[in-house]
């Protein structure tokens, strides 16, 4: 029997995405028979933006075996607690958008179908007021959730990080390089084809050394060399839902303690993001190039930054979409040559590291079985597409009629599965976790909550418990909130400890 085991591996592109992959593949593929190759060309460079995380983030660090302290330390990373969200809903509003639950289950049902009935009661506190990291962060506070009162008193929650992307790929190329990944500098100027399979055979760097390669996975960021320029895999453009084309980044220094959680405030046309990192703060302006030009986007975000710039304005160009095929014969499109959803729910590390585990799920040999194939290209576009519409949930449940962007924003035509979820949710409350979805229910109660979307009735079974014992609970859900947050350390005196 032929040996149809892959022995080659060449990833193109050094950015978080090739890095990412090759600290994962060298921990994950321990083997002197298969030999790992990266290229990447410091004369093009990486995006060099993506500073923000969700906590899934913590398994991908766990799988490497970093050390959480040496890592912040490292990628001058802070904690992370939540997205808060200004003037999003309306002009002058504000919620978080929190990684930990409100309240707690009660009747099986999900906390917040009792929260409405018993605000319909006309006794309930804001919904923050129930959920522990909510009202931590808005004081500044976090620590890390590891057992004692903090935990027996309220929801659980998570974290995630806020940290230099950059710091964070040279960290993880030292891992690699350790696990025997070997680098080559360079730029690729030629791609070989195999005539029979059209299965990408080696590229071919300005130098003139070819690499050959058995299975190749694209991490050449959004102009991906090998899926779309050699292989044309398509892309599905996704601009009508997300119009969102442009990006200004900017870093300034950080002039006052890091808040633990990242912001980001709708401006007329786009968002601005402020994400405080142990060193500076990363700030950059995402907006719509149809309804703002560069220069105005620009003075938009320096008209806001808390501190000195400390570094040059970067522009960025994207579009909203997924790569039709990022799975195409032997080539793997991994981070932004497989698709871009803008930054808003800091969802790109995370879909980065969610394509490496489907792929050594889905690891081929070489005969590159297509039900394989196609298995991990409908997961792509099934998770894409899920994302997509949380994010896009962002821009269509607004009150804003302040610009014609957010007029755009407020009537335009959305997916239907964003729909009908909106449907169910405004007439019952009821929220739906779709096939295990990256986003579960609290992540969509926090948005659609946050922009006053407002259902017209609960569960009916949350009207089974007597309404004193109701009152009981959501009482001491409250005290225990309240409780919490008073022992919780300031985020600032909690990170000093934490990384020293
Ligand atoms: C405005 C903006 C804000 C973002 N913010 C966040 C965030 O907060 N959180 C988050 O999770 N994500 C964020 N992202 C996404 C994040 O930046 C990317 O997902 C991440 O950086 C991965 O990029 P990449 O590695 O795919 O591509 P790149 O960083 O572009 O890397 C491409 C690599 O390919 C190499 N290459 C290309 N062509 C060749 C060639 N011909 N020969 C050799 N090498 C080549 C380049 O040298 C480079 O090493 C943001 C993105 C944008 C645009």
């Amino acid at each position: 029997m032929n040996d149809l085991r892959i022995r080659k591996i060449v990833i193109v592109g050094g950015g978080t995405a090739g890095w990412m992959t090759a600290a994962a593949m060298a921990r994950l593929l321990r083997d002197d028979e298969i030999s790992i190759r990266l290229i990447e060309s410091e004369a093009i460079g990486t995006v060099g933006v993506g500073e923000a995380t969700i906590p899934h983030i913590l398994y991908f660090n766990r799988l490497l075996g970093l050390d959480e302290s040496e890592f912040m330390r490292r990628t001058h990373a802070t904690f992370k607690a939540g997205i808060e969200f200004v003037d999003w809903g309306g002009l002058g509003q504000r919620y978080i958008h929190p990684f930990g639950a409100y309240g707690e289950p009660m009747n099986s049902l999900h906390f917040h179908h009792s929260w409405l009935r018993y605000d319909q009661m006309g006794k309930a506190q804001p919904l923050d007021k129930y959920n522990l990291i909510v009202e931590a962060a808005r004081l500044g506070k976090f620590q890390k959730p590891e057992g004692g009162r903090l935990n027996a008193s309220s929801g659980a929650y998570s974290y995630a990080f806020q940290f230099d992307a950059g710091l964070y790929a040279r960290y993880l190329r030292e891992i690699a390089e350790a696990g025997g990944v070997k680098r080559t500098e360079g730029k690729i100027s030629h791609v070989s084809r195999q005539p029979e399979t059209g299965h990408v055979e080696s590229v071919t760097l300005e130098t003139g050394e070819t690499v050959p390669g058995d299975l190749f996975i694209d991490c050449s960021g959004f102009r991906g060399l090998l899926i779309e320029q050699t292989l044309q895999s398509g892309f599905e453009d996704w601009s009508a839902y997300l119009p969102c084309d442009r990006a200004v980044a900017r870093a300034c220094e950080r002039v006052a303690p890091p808040l633990p959680y990242t912001r980001a405030t709708a401006k007329s046309a786009g968002w601005q993001w402020r994400i405080p990192l142990q060193s500076r703060t990363g700030n950059g302006h995402v907006y719509c190039s149809e309804f703002i030009s560069d220069e105005e986007a620009l003075e938009g975000l320096n008209r806001d930054l808390d501190g000195p710039v400390t570094s040059e304005p970067n522009f960025l160009k994207f579009k909203a979409g997924v790569r039709k095929s990022p799975w195409n014969r032997n080539v793997v499109a991994i981070g932004l040559s497989s698709g871009f959803l803008e930054p808003l729910e800091s969802t790109s590390i995370h879909l980065i590291q969610s394509a490496i585990a489907r792929l050594m799920e889905n690891f081929p040999d070489k005969t590159f079985n297509q039900p394989d194939i196609d298995y991990y290209n409908r997961r792509t576009q099934l998770e894409y597409e899920q994302v997509r519409d949380f994010i896009v949930l962002h821009y269509c449940a607004t009150q804003r009629d302040d610009s014609p962007f957010w007029n755009y924003c407020r009537t335009m035509q959305i997916p239907q599965t964003l729909a009908d979820r909106l449907a169910v949710y405004s007439e019952n409350a009821r929220l739906y976790r779709h096939d295990n979805e990256l986003f579960d229910e609290t992540s969509w109660l926090a948005v659609l909550h946050g922009q006053n979307i407002r259902p017209k009735r609960y569960h009916p079974i949350a009207d089974i418990m007597p309404a004193a014992e109701l009152e009981t609970r959501m009482k001491r859900i409250e005290g225990q909130v309240a409780a919490g947050v008073s022992l919780m350390a300031r985020h600032p005196d909690f990170l000093e400890r934490y990384i020293r």
